[in-house]
């Protein structure tokens, strides 16, 4: 597997990889990056679809990307997916998978369409005092002592970072500002988590610094991520045949490990509602790719009337139990404990809120400043809420958000990063809530009359907690070979992939990620000849550099910076020696000096 970027590995198309009719796949979920993997296996390794099987403990494909009607509870989305076009596997797949809406187009054409006819942009990226304008102005309002911080973790190596926290890099200056609450607002950061991975995020959206402001970096799909992703791949793999055994969990995997050479053996399963414990052997020619972790695992939903359980225990046939089984038996295998010892540290909840009638629209139009039944971008990603003791977020995208929709309704989405504080209208922690009082929260923030906030939130609306307790596992602070490589050296036949696999350079939490772990396992494994896209790489590119740099100073220039007597001296030497040449003409052109 080699990393490759430009036109001519893009279109080009790989031959068939030898002997791949003897072959046989196992993948473990039905994930993004499971999904992605069964994908490349058609499409790039021509493995007959037949021969790959899938084993999903769920009844339903997706993993944790969702959104489903549960009979008698609503709508529910657990999550919903700020992406990017240089989500580079994701468009190298998503070009080959038919969209089900629209015949004769794919995937990433109805998504490249929808989001060049109906940009993504925010009116209102943070409020306060109950529905007004945080005044957040597209700055980041960082100080130039805070610029440095994130400047200088930007320059520090990654084994610097090993097991360091972000709180153990930024202080005050940073965490106090604009950009702070943007960052970990959108990305779920907290102070608490992987200074390393803050890192990678920065370098790997550098080009992106200046549209996070406002959003104008993100892209949405048209519905939910299950019907807009999932389920064209699952109709496209079903078309070919390929193998979706449902409500099968994996309990264990057997290795053979030898110095040189480590073979997947024997897999495990329980099957079905009565758990019939079955085994499958494996050779050299078996396949077997294995969805690690999970940052849904244990997910709980509550109802309107019901708090979601907050359940850590880990149970057999899970990813993490699972992944442990694993790790116990070669230390590439990774270390699983690193990232789900403590779910305090990783918890966060959401809530599908579905408004009823007309009374709460209003409300979500005057902040938003748009009209949320136009079919169109309605809050342009999310809302935070500045002063919510929980850091509420919501958003509502574009409407309708599910294909079966009832007119007149709207299904959005809410999130509070600290699931343990006491709220400020609600006195109780979210994750002791009921989706009625999640949405008292909410109503109570946007500026609904307290009078009338608990009526509406049990008329006007159902809304569905979601308790996520490991949904920021993959954030723990972590050391090299905590997270196995994707193919381990010496592996034969196996391969780790979605979020707790180790691939370089790209970020967590993302739907990329994922995808990206799905094709270098197959082009790993079947020896595919032909470049996977690389890691899109503004962060090498100096004119992204550049700008960002600017940007993130909200314009000022380089020149204008607060220093000293003595760097104000070595600045003019600098400037001296760069007259007249291309650097400075490439220096003025970004408005750096
Ligand atoms: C709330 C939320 C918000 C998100 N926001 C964004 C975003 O804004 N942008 C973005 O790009 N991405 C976002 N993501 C991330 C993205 O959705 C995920 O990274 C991706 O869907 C994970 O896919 P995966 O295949 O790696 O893992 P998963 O989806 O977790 O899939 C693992 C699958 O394996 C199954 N499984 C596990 N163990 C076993 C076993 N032993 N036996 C059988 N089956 C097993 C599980 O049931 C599951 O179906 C978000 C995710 C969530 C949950």
């Amino acid at each position: 597997m080699y990393y490759s970027s430009g036109n001519y590995e893009a279109f080009a198309r790989p031959q068939k990889p030898k002997d791949v009719e003897h072959k046989s796949a196992y993948i473990i979920g039905t994930g993004l990056a499971a999904l992605t993997a069964a994908c490349y296996l058609v499409r790039d390794g021509q493995m007959p679809g037949s021969h790959i099987h899938i084993f999903e403990k769920d009844p339903i494909p997706g993993g944790a990307c969702d959104g489903y009607e549960f009979p008698g509870l609503g709508y529910v989305m657990r999550g919903g997916r700020e992406m990017d076009n240089h989500f580079e596997v994701m468009w190298d797949l998503y070009r080959s998978i038919p969209s089900i809406e629209t015949e004769g187009v794919s995937v990433l054409d109805e998504y490249y369409w929808l989001n060049k006819k109906d940009p993504n942009y925010s009116l209102m990226r943070a409020t306060q005092n109950r529905g007004e304008s945080a005044h957040t102005d597209n700055k980041f309002g960082l100080s130039d002592e805070a610029a440095k911080e994130i400047m200088r973790l930007f320059f520090t190596p990654d084994e610097a970072l090993y097991d360091k926290r972000i709180n153990e890099f930024f202080d005050d200056e940073v965490f106090e500002s604009n950009f702070w609450m943007y960052w970990r607002t959108m990305f779920a950061f907290e102070n608490w988590h992987s200074a390393l991975e803050v890192k990678r995020y920065i370098q790997r959206y550098i080009h992106h610094v200046g549209g996070l402001p406002d959003f104008s970096a993100l892209r949405f799909t048209r519905y939910n991520q299950y019907e807009s992703m999932i389920l064209p791949m699952v109709r496209y793999l079903e078309g070919h045949g390929v193998q979706f055994h449902y409500n099968t969990k994996v309990s264990d995997i057997r290795f053979d490990i030898q110095p040189e050479r480590k073979l997947a053996k024997h897999i495990e399963l329980l099957v079905g509602p009565e758990q019939a414990a079955e085994g499958i052997d494996l050779s050299e020619n078996d396949l077997l790719f294995i969805t690690n972790g999970g940052c849904v695992e244990n997910a709980a939903l509550g109802s309107q009337n019901t708090p979601a359980a907050y359940n850590t225990a880990l149970g057999q046939g899970g990813g993490w139990d699972l992944w442990r089984r694993i790790a116990e038996q070669d230390e590439s295998f990774g270390n699983p404990d690193k990232f789900c010892y403590d779910p305090e540290q990783t918890n966060w909840m959401s809530a599908t809120v579905t408004t009823l009638d007309g009374r709460i629209p209003p409300y979500v139009q005057k902040i938003c400043r748009r009209d949320p039944f136009s079919g169109k971008v309605v809050t342009g990603g999310i809302v935070t809420v500045k002063d919510s003791n929980w850091l509420l977020s919501w958003t509502f995208n574009r409407q309708p958000q599910f294909r079966e929709q009832p007119k007149g309704q709207l299904v959005g989405w809410i999130y509070g990063l600290f699931s343990d504080r006491p709220g400020n209208y609600i006195k109780k922690p979210m994750r002791a809530c009921t989706g009625k009082e999640i949405c008292m929260e909410w109503l109570y923030h946007l500026g609904v009359p307290e009078a009338e906030i608990e009526e509406m939130a049990e008329h006007s609306a159902n809304t569905i907690p979601c308790m996520m307790p490991y949904i920021t596992a993959f954030f723990m602070p972590r050391t090299a070979g905590d997270r196995p490589d994707v193919v381990p050296e010496g592996a034969v036949n196996f391969a780790f992939i979605g979020q707790f696999a180790e691939t370089p350079r790209d970020t967590i939490f993302t739907t990329e990620y994922s995808m990206r772990t799905g094709m270098e396992a197959v082009y790993t494994l079947l020896d595919i000849d032909r470049g996977v896209p690389e890691v899109w790489g503004s962060a090498f590119d100096i004119r992204e550099l550049l700008k960002a740099t600017v940007e993130l100073r909200d314009g000022r220039k380089i020149t204008d910076m607060d220093l000293g007597m003595m760097e104000r001296m070595i600045l003019k030497e600098a400037l001296k020696k760069i007259s007249g040449t291309e650097i400075e003409k490439l220096l003025l052109a970004y408005h750096v000096i």
